[in-house]
């Protein structure tokens, strides 16, 4: 694919609901393609390649409002293209430059935030490990548990670690994730606040 052009999907200005920023506004680029599968995904419509209008970088750049402090790029699994130049121009532009990533592909781009949310289906590789700012485990089931501690033992020390309740097994999930960060209180809870919010 030629790099100067990424196929988008949707971006949009908002706050962002997750994580350690959450709360702050951030504009979203959410790229196309994905090959991780998880079958709990709230984002199918982004896993073919093809199936999104493609844009020149300089014109998503463009559109992004110039008071905003911090752009997240998401998908999809963003690794899946090379997001070198990208990041160069953001940067260039003054912004703060974040991603969410699976992990699952070589990283590309210059990151000031980088959300690891590992997913059992597809493997991260090690340098996403090493890179990882914030550690997002998505909670579905209690195996999943077992799959965070895993996950946390491969991170840097300084990593923050959060988990999430799948969106639609909260109600069940959220009492043994409350229990469990009682008992590890190095782990955080972390939820999909722009929902409550009824933002996107
Ligand atoms: Fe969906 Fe993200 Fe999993 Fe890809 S990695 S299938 S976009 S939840």
């Amino acid at each position: 694919m030629n790099s100067e052009m990424l196929p988008v999907m949707e971006s949009f200005y908002t706050i962002q609901g997750e994580g350690e920023f959450q709360g702050s506004a951030a504009y979203f680029i959410r790229l196309g393609g994905c090959d991780v599968g998880c079958h709990w995904c709230d984002v199918k419509e982004s896993w073919p390649m093809d199936a999104h209008p493609k844009y020149a970088i300089q014109d998503l750049v463009a559109e992004i409002p110039e008071q905003c402090p911090i752009v997240v790029i998401t998908g999809g699994e963003p690794l899946m293209h090379s997001l070198d130049q990208l990041t160069h121009h953001l940067k260039n532009s003054g912004f703060r430059t974040h991603i969410e990533t699976s992990g699952a592909h070589p990283v590309s781009g210059s990151w000031d935030w980088f959300c690891l949310s590992p997913k059992k289906f597809k493997a991260p590789n090690q340098e996403s490990y090493k890179l990882a700012d914030e550690l997002k485990v998505i909670i579905y089931n209690k195996h999943d548990f077992e799959f965070a501690i895993d996950e946390a033992s491969k991170v840097n020390t300084n990593c923050q670690l959060l988990m999430q309740p799948e969106w639609s097994v909260r109600e069940k999930m959220m009492p043994l994730m409350v229990d469990f960060v009682k008992n590890n209180p190095q782990w955080k809870i972390t939820l999909q606040t722009h929902k409550y919010l009824n933002v996107p």
